[in-house]
């Protein structure tokens, strides 16, 4: 099949239609609701995906040069290893009643991964891991506040920040969220820090010290972290008794086969995986050491997905394969090249561009009229064939000759936007 020339898509409006009237928002996903969108943008609607192509429901095909699958799917759509490991165990029969052992098969490969930790809870989603690791951090410690930086999911003990105008320090909550339903009380133990900026930090622990649960962070957050950054955090959480905690949901998988914090030589108590963990299947690890982890035995953290056949399956799967063909070292290469073409590109038309990010996880911001030369850029390359954003995430099926197709129009289409 051809890429797609036309924008518009007459099965997807009728499901669109009755999709808003059904669900609030139309989607599962803040960041996929209509008002996020510009008109003509990105199909609304998959039918297939396999690799990075994506077909839509009137059959059109998009290659997929955005953050493919939500940052999940880091071997692409479908992946055939992952896809037969689970099927078999669809057939085996996935229940909850008992214990599977791809729990402790899935336990030892992580630890085997991260030789600092020694024990392992899992649960499906990164929100909900982060809400069991925060749980962990305030059960082990006995105290309630936690300092964070960056986008930690949907849960109550990180949104309630947004409470607070404390939009200056984070952006990515996004502006003008109000997050109704969140109690007004929890304003007070949800405090944000700055990536970078250890200060920060220093002020939280000299104010909330003696109540501090944790820290919890990304260790790698757009660009790389300032020399002896991360080295700070480690110290200032082991002096305040703070549990470190890793949010590896999006880091995780890209720069290795584990966190990437193992890239910076830097150990946290907690890591927590999910997303690309599994490949696009439901699944999220929280890893930790002995001491806090322990903890789940005096508090309360159970669920009965969080014990099923299908979600551990795939991460071995994931694991597995992201190991043997060393697809950490595989997505640098391709971000690398990405972030080169842009560049060219940008050199070559004229126009003047921001690129940042690790290169598995780049981000590519337009100077003169951002958001409106962002849409614009992405409707010329959906015109194209392409699902293309403000950020390229990496994934093994990002085939060279995909990545010169991609750039080729890149260099069209930044020609078109630079005049
Ligand atoms: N933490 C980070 C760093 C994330 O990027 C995300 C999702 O984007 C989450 C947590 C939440 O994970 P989930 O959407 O699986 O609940």
């Amino acid at each position: 099949s051809s890429p797609a020339q036309a924008t518009s898509s007459p099965a997807g409006v009728d499901v669109e239609r009755r999709l808003l009237a059904r669900i609030p928002g139309g989607t599962q996903l803040l960041s996929k609701r209509p008002e996020q969108f510009a008109p003509g943008q990105w199909p609304r609607f998959y039918a297939r995906a396999k690799g990075v192509e994506v077909w839509d429901l009137d059959g059109r095909r998009y290659l997929d040069m955005s953050i493919t699958g939500v940052g999940t799917c880091v071997l692409g759509f479908a992946d055939d290893e992952v896809n037969a490991a689970v099927h078999a165990a669809v057939e085996r029969g996935s229940m909850s009643t008992l214990n599977c052992v791809e729990d402790l098969v899935l336990a030892d490969l992580l630890v085997e991964l991260h030789p600092w930790a020694d024990m392992v809870r899992y649960a499906r989603t990164g929100g909900e891991a982060l809400s069991v690791a925060v749980r962990l951090a305030r059960a082990a410690t006995g105290r309630s506040a936690v300092a964070f930086c960056g986008y930690h999911g949907w849960s109550d003990w990180y949104i309630a920040a947004n409470l607070a105008d404390s939009r200056e320090l984070d952006g990515h909550l996004l502006p003008g969220l109000d997050p109704a339903g969140v109690p007004r009380e929890l304003q007070a133990t949800a405090l944000p820090f700055r990536y970078n900026q250890p200060d920060d930090l220093r002020r939280i622990v000299a104010d909330h010290g003696h109540d501090l649960a944790a820290i919890v962070m990304e260790p790698v957050r757009g660009n790389n972290p300032d020399p002896g950054f991360l080295e700070q955090v480690r110290r200032i959480a082991t002096e305040s008794g703070a549990v470190l905690i890793f949010d590896e949901v999006t880091s995780g998988l890209r720069l290795n086969t584990g966190g990437a914090h193992l890239t910076f030589g830097v150990h946290p108590d907690v890591a927590v995986f999910a997303k690309a963990l599994s490949n696009g299947y439901p699944m999220a690890a929280v890893i930790g050491i002995g001491a806090v982890m322990e903890a789940a035995q005096r508090s309360f953290v159970s669920s009965s997905y969080w014990t099923e056949l299908i979600g551990p399956t795939a991460a071995i799967a994931t694991l597995t394969k992201h190991r043997r063909l060393d697809v950490g070292a595989r997505l640098t290469a391709i971000g690398v090249r990405v972030q080169q073409g842009w560049r060219s590109a940008a050199a070559t038309s004229g126009l003047a561009i921001e690129v940042s990010g690790i290169p598995p996880l780049s981000h590519l911001a337009f100077e003169h009229h951002p958001q409106a030369t962002a849409t614009l850029y992405t409707q010329l390359m959906l015109e194209r064939g392409f699902l293309a954003g403000k950020a390229f995430y990496a994934s093994y099926a990002h085939e060279d000759h995909l990545i010169d197709a991609y750039l080729e129009s890149v260099h069209e289409v930044f020609g078109l936007l630079a005049t």
